[in-house]
């Protein structure tokens, strides 16, 4: 069985997980993205998500809880 290749890219400035076939990342602008990242999170009220302030996420949307 091949390794499946995962949907998303990370983008390495902010995190945030975009489409594996965009070219940059729609939160910061970023075109570096890269499929090295492991662990999703998504925030859907950064204003009240503790997690999200710790991580420092401010968008709602699903990011890369690491990225190598
Ligand atoms: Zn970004």
């Amino acid at each position: 069985m091949p390794a499946r290749r995962k949907p998303f890219k990370a983008c390495r400035k902010c995190r945030a997980l975009v489409d594996k076939n965009a070219t940059e990342c729609p939160h910061c602008g970023s075109r570096d993205l890269t499929e090295d990242w492991e662990g999703i999170i998504i925030v859907i009220d950064p204003e009240n998500s503790e997690i999200a302030k710790i991580l420092g996420f401010t968008k709602p949307g699903r990011y890369a809880i690491k990225v190598t």
